[in-house]
């Protein structure tokens, strides 16, 4: 295959990441999947054009150097004399601020000033990031990574259960009858009622319930600062509820054509799943067109029935 040598690499770099992560867990008694999943999220948030790092941390300069510093020398009783956090991971008397170990080792100093628990990292999140969906999407993600013990979690699957009859086409932007000017922000799957719809991606349901315009709907937060929405739904599949970790292809409900009016209302179109697709940069979140990666998981789902 050719991507064989781009697969390998990056199994590599999951790698050297767990293992930067586990030997902080055993510094610090914090488990590694806190540190896995801020990595996850600063990555995310990152202009793609960067080239990737092994940690994708940034710590702003006046905490790593101290406020009121003059200087960017990394010597770590330097920073310390300003009262810097920046601090040394690996042992050789620096506090570089692009050096992985000592990234990592800065972190754990922030987060230990609140303490190991669950409660204590949000606060320490909440201090550090002063964002509710910045401290939500980091604790999901490290749910997901919890529950699956791996970091490297790249699978996807196609909404709508392949053996069902369905259709689609690429109707972003549209304009649509309902609701006044909005425009239409994702793909419309057209399927029978009943048909599975299934998750995309490895996430957390975010969201679950009724609204004017979706229907029952639910929205799942995936690690990579992606919200996935899912709309007009027959029904959810039985237990599924606010907080649960999902991997692809687990069932979350059934097409339907819920939505365009009070609860309960139903049939005013032709059953589909409406599927979209936010991106959340730290700062704000924006729909973007799903149609190219729906295409793309159709054909790994189809490779994967293969
Ligand atoms: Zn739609």
């Amino acid at each position: 295959m050719a991507t064989s040598t781009a697969n390998a690499e990056e199994e590599s770099i999951y790698d050297q990441r767990m293992a930067l992560f586990k030997k902080i867990e055993t510094l610090t008694q914090i488990p590694w999947y806190y540190f896995a999943a801020i990595d996850n999220y600063e990555r995310n948030i990152k202009d793609s054009s960067e080239p990737e790092q092994v940690i994708s941390i940034t710590i702003p300069s006046e905490i790593w150097f101290g406020i009121g510093n003059p200087s960017s020398n990394i010597d770590e009783r330097a920073i310390s004399l300003f009262n810097g956090s920046g601090s040394d991971g690996n042992g050789d008397g620096q506090a570089d601020p692009t050096n992985a170990e000592d990234i990592l080792q800065t972190t754990a100093n922030l987060l230990l000033e609140y303490g190991q628990t669950e409660d204590d990292i949000k606060i320490a999140l909440w201090n550090h990031y002063q964002r509710d969906l910045t401290v939500q999407t980091i604790m999901n993600t490290a749910k997901v990574f919890e529950t699956y013990q791996s970091i490297n979690l790249t699978d996807r699957d196609f909404p709508v259960s392949l053996q069902h009859n369905y259709s689609y086409r690429n109707t972003w932007g549209a304009r649509r009858g309902f609701g006044g000017r909005r425009i239409h922000e994702g793909t419309d799957i057209f399927a029978g009622y009943g048909a599975p719809i299934k998750s995309t991606t490895y996430g957390v349901v975010e969201l679950m319930g009724w609204n004017l315009y979706g229907g029952w709907r639910v929205g799942i937060r995936d690690i990579y600062n992606i919200y996935h929405y899912y709309a007009h739904m027959n029904g959810y599949s039985e237990g599924l509820k606010v907080g649960q970790v999902v991997k692809p292809g687990d069932v979350l409900g059934s097409v339907g054509s819920s939505g365009y009016g009070p609860p309960g209302t139903s049939g005013k179109f032709p059953p589909h799943l409406h599927y979209g697709m936010y991106k959340d940069n730290g700062y704000s979140e924006w729909s973007f067109d799903p149609y190219p990666y729906l295409k793309r998981w159709e054909r790994m789902a189809r490779q994967k029935k293969n």
